[in-house]
This record gives structure tokens, C-alpha cells and sequence, in this order.
């Protein structure tokens, strides 16, 4: 039997069911909806992925073209590039070459190849040492002494050197090169070889006209030596003569020709000298022999050997030497003299009236010794500035109405300032046209020794009180500094009459007077101030010490020093040492001998080829009691010296035969010689030549044109003491 529900039940249970499925349902499509919305949301993730992907292949792409075209053009550029260099290798006169750390050649262009035209296995590839083989053993290259083998080991030596020294190679077509090599960063070896065949012709063309030009002005020195002692020689006749002839009875007229004829022929002598100075400087031949020398000495003795010049005109001569500057400097004393003399001449040549004054200052010391400052100046007619710049060049002289009434070659200054230039010293100029010029040096001069006394030098000490008389302002004022700084009281006095007086109501201690006072005030004042001296020391300073020698009471004065003053000189007479200054006529050119022992005629050998020499010196001789005897060569001087014993030989330098230092040479051999005095004469001045003469042996030496009064000079200064030839 079947059980039936009732349909109540039916009814609920399938409602149950019916809403499980509906849950059922629901919670599906939920699920599915979710399912979905994922799915939905990866796509949309996917589909944006795919399309970044893509733009990134797009611009991947667009970059891999760019980067395609670059890379085309990078080769093209470099294939230009490479052309380029190839090129402009080959445009090289040079050659040039690359080979590698291997020493393999990388490349080498056609300059380079060219000589190994004929070895066609110079080319990329080959081996350094081949071509160095090549050019060894294949004789293109000029070995020069050197075998092949050691020569290619000298180019291996380069090639493993660290630095490597550039080599000249001379090959035997004729070609020279130079070849510079480099080793670079990579290991390569760059090879550069200069054809220097132009440049080493035209070197040795260069060398062949210098030496030309060389000859040329040794020619030119030479001519110029011979000539001026061609010149010389009759001059010597031409001076000498008129000399002499100015010794014998002559009218006025008679007296101003012979006068004319020696201040021409010494003007004549004057410019040979100059020309021929200057003709070995040109030549860069002028050496400099220094030694030490009394600086403040050298500027009194050149001032005073111009007196006579300033005297003409009446000119003051004042130095005004820096008591602090050490006086013993090193420097070529001959070359400063002549300095000193070029600048002060032309000082007094150019100044009418005034003064012309040489101050030496201390500038300090360096490493290398004194620093000096020289100036020169006067009170001329000075130099206008366009001029200024010129006068230092050769044969330059002021052209102007003012000047050239003044003779001269115009080579003084130029010759002063290359020897200066020689010294590493400087020279200017400053000048103001009618009112005078000051030319200056500046010189850096080694101190001599311990330099000589440095600081003012005292007076005595008795002498505190001075009175100076003196109507030169500048000097004046010199000496007044000086004497304070010696430690004494100084008073001046610019002219004689009431004021003098005033002053020597209480007499001082000293009294230095000039000499132009004197001779303006006449010899009254004079004697009133000796009066008023007493026994006071009373010093005359003078620029003529003839006249002063001439004075009615010169002895009792103290002394008679020479203008300008040197200040040791006054030091010295004060002191007592120096006693001998007191007597003007010691300084005197033309002092009487001391009296001789003996009276035998001294015995006199002059050598000498030409006649009008011979002639002029026996004439200059003649009234003096001695004997001469004449050889016309050196030959001959020799056997009259080994016969005669002569007292004293004057032999020329340039004699046929036997010249005179071989003469000399031969007498200084002989025992008896060995003491003679020889003089020299000569018509060289250079400083080579003196030197090669005195170095033959010689004890003075004398130039042509000779003078009667430095030939009188040389014979005091040099015969014998014991023979009496001065009474004639
Ligand atoms: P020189 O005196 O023989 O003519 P320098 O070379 O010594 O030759 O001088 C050249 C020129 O410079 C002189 O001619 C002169 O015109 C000028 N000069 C030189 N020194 C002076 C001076 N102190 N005062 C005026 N002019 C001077």
C-alpha cells in the first residue's frame, strides 16, 4: 500500500526546493557575475600591457632604425676620415710612418716609400729591422765610418731606447734627413723623416759667407792696422819736426803755423787711433783684462792729464768721489780710462765757461760686487733731445752752428758705449740745450781687495778748526763736506777783503786757499794770510802748478796741491807723510834730476828702420850730452848691444829683418841684457799689441808720433841714476 502525503506537504517541500534552487541560483550567477568582472579587469590589464609592449617595440624599432642610420654614418664618417689622414699623409713633404708595437709597418706614405722605390718589399708588413738592413746594407744611407752591422744595431738600439734622440742620416742620392721618432700610447712607433738637404745647404752657405765676412773684416782690421801705422810714421816725421822747430827763434806768424801743424797732425793721430779702436770693436775683438784699480786715483789723474785742455778755457775740473764708496774696484783700467777720458774730453771740448764735474757714487752693493754710478757733467752748450738719442752711434755729431766748430770723428761715444756695454754697464745722457750736458754710467764693479779705506779719513788732530778759501761754489762746498766729515770747523770764504780779515781776527787751524783767489786778489792777500797764519799750516790748491811754482812765497807754504783736490793727498801733507807734495816742482813735468855720480856720457841705442824717425829722435837728443847709436834692424840693434853695452835701447816694434821683440828676446837671453832697459816704440795703441810687446820683454813703451817730452820722460824715468845727461 501506497502512502500518499498530503498535498500540503507536497506543496512545502517543493516550495523548500524551489527556494534552494533560487538560492542555489543566486549564489551561481553571483560567482559568475565576479568571475566575470575578473575576467573583464585582466583583458582591460592585458589589452594595457600589450599595447605599452607595443609602443615599447614601436620606439625599440624607431631606435634600432636611428641607431642603424648612426652606425652608417659613424663607418662613412670614418672611411672620410680615414681618406683624410691618408691624404694629407701623403700631401707630406715629410715622410712619415706608423709601425706597430711589433715593429710591423702599419702604413707610410708615399715620402717615406719613395726611397725604397727599388725594394718593393718596403711596404705594410715589413719588419723596422728590415729597412734598417735595407738602408745599410743596400748602401743608401752614408755610414760614415760605421759598419753596417753596428749601424743597423744603432737604429735597433733606438727603437728599444726609452727616449729616442733625433738622427741626422745622410743618404747617397745626395738627400739628408732628419728623422724623428716617437713612441705613443698604444706600444706604436710614429716615424717622422725631415729633408733637411735645403736647409744643411743653405747652413753651410750661411757658415761659408760668415766666414767670408770674418776674413772680410780681419781684412779690414788689418788694413786698417797697417794703414794707420803707415799714417803713423810720416806723422811721426810731420809732429816731431814741428816739435822741434818749435824749439828754435821763430816770429809770430812763423810760431801759430808750426803750432797749427802739431795740433793738426795730433788731431790727425787722434781719429786714426779712433778708427782703428773702433774697427776691432767692430770686429767683436775687444777683450777686457781687468784688474784692481784706485777708481778715485784713475778720476784725478784723467782730470788732471785735461787740465792743460780745461786750462784753455778756464774751466773748473771738480770730483766729487762718494767717501763711502770703497776706492779699489775691479775693472779693465785701460778701457776705463779711456772711458773716463772720452766723457770728461768732450766735457771741456764742449763747455766755454763753468765747471765740468765727475761724481762717482755708491749705489749699493749686489752679489756680484759695488754698484757705481759715474756721471760727467758741465756747464756747455749741451745737446738738444733729438739729438740726444743719436749721439751714441757711430760717426754722429751734432750738426748744428753751435757744434761744429768742434773737431772730432763722432766715434768717441760710440766706442765708450761698447766698452761699457763689454763692462755689463749702462750710458745715458741728460742735457738741456745752453745750459750743459750730464752723461752717465752705471757700473757693476767687483770690490778690489778689501776695498781701501772706506768713511771720511780724519784730519789731524792739532787741525779742528779750517778756513776755506775759494771762489768755486761746487768745490767749495766738496771740500767743506769732506773736511766735517773729518771732524773739523769749517769756515768759507768766497773772496778776500774785510770779510777774510773778519775771519782770521782768530786764526784757524788750517787755511786751504785756491789758487784763482791769488791770481785775482794779487800777492798782497796772500801774504796777509800767511802773516795772519804764522806758523799755521796754509795749503794752496791749484790747476796750474807752473804758475804756482812761481809764487813769491811758495815755500812757506804747507803744500801745493793740484786741482781737483784728493783728499788722501791733503790727508798725507797734513800728517807729515807725504813732505815731498809741499814742493810743487816733485810734481813738476819737467823737475831737475837728482845730481849724478858718474860723468860719462850715457850711451843711447836707438833701432829704428825709417829715416825721418831716426832723424826726428837724434834731433830731440841732440842738445843733451849723450851718445846715440842707430840700427836699422833688430839684427843690428843685437850685435851694437853685444859690442857697445848701451845704457838704454829704444827699439821699435816693426822693423825688416829682425822686428824689435825678437831683438829683445835675443839681448834678454844674454846675461848682460837681462837688465838693460828697453823701451818700445811703436805706432800701435791697441791694448793686444802693448801687450805683446810688453810681454817680450819691454819695460815702457812709448807711441809714435813720438814726443820730446815723453822720450825726455822715459829717459829720466829709465837710464841710469849715475850717468849725467840733463845738462845740455
Ligand atoms: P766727437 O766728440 O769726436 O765728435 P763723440 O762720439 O765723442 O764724437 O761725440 C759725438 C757728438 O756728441 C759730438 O760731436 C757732440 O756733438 C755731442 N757731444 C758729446 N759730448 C757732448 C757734451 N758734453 N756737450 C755737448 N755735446 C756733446
Amino acid at each position: 500500500m501506497t502512502f500518499r502525503p498530503p498535498a500540503q506537504d507536497l506543496l512545502a517541500r517543493e516550495r523548500r526546493a524551489r527556494l534552494r534552487a533560487e538560492r542555489l541560483y543566486e549564489q551561481v550567477r553571483r560567482e559568475l557575475q565576479a568571475a566575470n568582472d575578473r575576467l573583464t579587469q585582466h583583458a582591460f590589464a592585458l589589452s594595457d600591457q600589450v599595447m605599452a609592449q607595443r609602443a615599447a617595440l614601436e620606439r625599440a624599432q624607431s631606435h634600432a632604425e636611428t641607431l642603424e642610420g648612426t652606425n652608417s654614418q659613424v663607418s662613412q664618417d670614418l672611411t672620410l676620415a680615414n681618406e683624410r689622414l691618408r691624404a694629407a699623409v701623403e700631401t707630406l713633404q715629410d715622410g712619415f710612418a706608423v709601425f706597430d708595437r711589433d715593429r710591423a709597418l702599419i702604413l707610410a706614405n708615399h715620402a717615406y716609400l719613395s726611397v725604397f722605390r727599388d725594394f718593393p718589399e718596403v711596404q705594410p708588413g715589413i719588419d723596422y729591422k728590415r729597412i734598417a738592413e735595407i738602408c745599410a746594407h743596400e748602401g743608401l744611407v752614408d755610414l760614415q765610418d760605421t759598419s753596417a752591422d753596428d749601424w743597423v744595431s744603432m737604429m735597433m738600439a733606438r727603437w728599444s731606447g726609452a727616449a729616442i734622440d733625433p738622427v741626422q742620416l745622410h743618404f747617397s742620392n745626395g738627400m739628408s734627413i732628419r728623422l724623428v721618432e716617437r713612441r705613443v700610447a698604444n706600444g706604436d712607433l710614429v716615424s717622422l723623416s725631415s729633408n733637411i738637404t735645403e736647409t744643411l745647404r743653405y747652413q753651410s752657405e750661411l757658415i761659408e759667407a760668415q766666414q767670408k765676412a770674418e776674413a772680410a773684416t780681419e781684412a779690414k782690421s788689418a788694413f786698417l792696422a797697417n794703414m794707420s801705422h803707415e799714417i803713423r810714421t810720416p806723422m811721426n816725421g810731420v809732429i816731431g819736426m814741428a816739435d822741434l822747430l818749435a824749439e828754435t827763434d821763430l816770429d809770430d806768424e812763423q810760431r801759430s803755423y808750426t803750432e797749427t801743424i802739431t795740433s793738426s797732425g795730433q788731431a790727425l793721430v787722434t781719429i786714426i787711433n779712433d778708427i782703428l779702436d773702433y774697427s776691432k770693436m767692430d770686429a767683436g775683438r775687444m777683450e777686457l783684462h781687468p784688474e784692481i784699480i784706485d777708481l778715485e786715483k784713475m778720476i784725478h789723474d784723467v782730470l788732471t792729464l785735461l787740465t792743460p785742455a780745461a786750462g784753455a778755457q778756464a774751466l773748473e775740473l771738480i770730483v766729487d768721489y762718494d767717501m763711502f764708496l770703497p776706492c779699489l774696484l775691479v775693472a779693465d783700467p785701460g778701457r776705463m780710462r779711456q772711458v773716463l777720458t772720452n766723457l770728461v774730453g768732450n766735457a771741456i771740448k764742449f763747455t766755454e765757461t763753468g765747471y765740468v764735474l765727475v761724481r762717482a757714487l755708491g749705489m749699493g752693493s749686489s752679489a756680484n760686487g759695488q754698484m757705481v754710478n759715474i756721471t760727467v757733467e758741465d756747464t756747455g752748450i749741451g745737446i738738444s733731445r733729438e739729438h740726444q738719442d743719436r749721439i751714441f752711434t757711430e760717426f754722429s755729431q751734432v750738426d748744428e752752428g753751435t757744434n761744429r766748430r768742434y773737431e772730432g770723428t763722432g766715434l768717441g761715444l760710440a766706442i765708450t758705449r761698447q766698452i761699457v756695454a763689454a763692462m755689463g754697464g749702462n750710458i745715458w745722457v741728460e742735457s738741456d740745450p745752453g745750459i750743459g750736458s750730464c752723461f752717465g754710467l752705471s757700473l757693476e764693479l767687483p770690490i778690489g781687495g778689501d776695498g781701501g779705506p772706506v768713511g771720511p779719513i780724519p784730519l789731524p788732530d792739532t787741525l779742528r778748526s779750517v778756513l776755506l778759501i775759494s771762489d768755486q761754489l761746487i768745490s767749495r762746498e766738496i771740500i767743506s763736506r769732506r773736511l766735517q766729515a773729518s771732524g773739523a770747523r769749517v769756515q768759507t770764504a768766497s773772496q778776500s777783503g774785510v770779510a777774510l780779515r773778519n775771519l782770521l781776527k782768530t786764526p784757524p787751524d788750517l787755511a786751504i786757499i785756491d789758487q784763482d783767489i791769488c791770481r785775482e786778489d794779487g800777492a798782497d792777500m796772500l801774504a796777509e794770510l800767511m802773516a795772519q797764519m804764522g806758523e799755521r799750516p796754509v795749503v794752496m790748491i791749484c790747476s796750474n802748478l807752473a804758475e804756482a811754482r812761481c809764487l813769491d812765497r811758495r815755500d812757506e807754504l804747507r803744500a801745493v796741491l793740484p786741482k781737483p783736490l784728493l783728499w788722501r793727498d791733503l790727508v798725507a801733507v797734513l800728517d807729515g807723510r807725504a813732505a815731498d807734495l809741499a814742493a810743487p816742482v816733485a810734481t813738476m813735468p819737467d823737475a831737475p834730476p837728482p845730481p849724478p855720480a858718474v860723468t860719462r856720457r850715457l850711451q843711447v841705442l836707438y833701432a829704428e828702420d825709417n829715416k825721418t824717425n831716426q832723424l826726428v829722435f837724434s834731433k830731440m837728443v841732440q842738445s843733451l850730452p849723450l851718445d846715440l847709436h842707430l840700427a836699422e834692424n833688430g839684427r843690428q840693434a843685437v850685435g851694437i848691444f853685444e859690442s857697445l853695452r848701451p845704457d838704454i835701447i829704444f827699439m821699435d816694434v816693426s822693423m825688416p829683418e829682425m822686428d824689435g821683440r825678437e831683438a829683445t828676446r835675443l839681448i834678454r837671453a844674454e846675461t848682460a841684457g837681462r837688465d838693460v832697459p828697453i823701451i818700445a816704440l811703436t805706432a800701435h795703441a791697441m791694448q793686444e799689441e802693448i801687450d805683446r810687446i810688453m810681454a817680450a820683454g819691454m819695460n815702457a813703451m812709448l807711441t809714435k808720433p813720438l814726443k820730446k817730452r815723453e822720450l825726455l820722460a822715459a829717459l829720466r824715468d829709465h837710464a841710469p841714476q849715475d850717468v849725467d845727461w840733463q845738462d845740455g
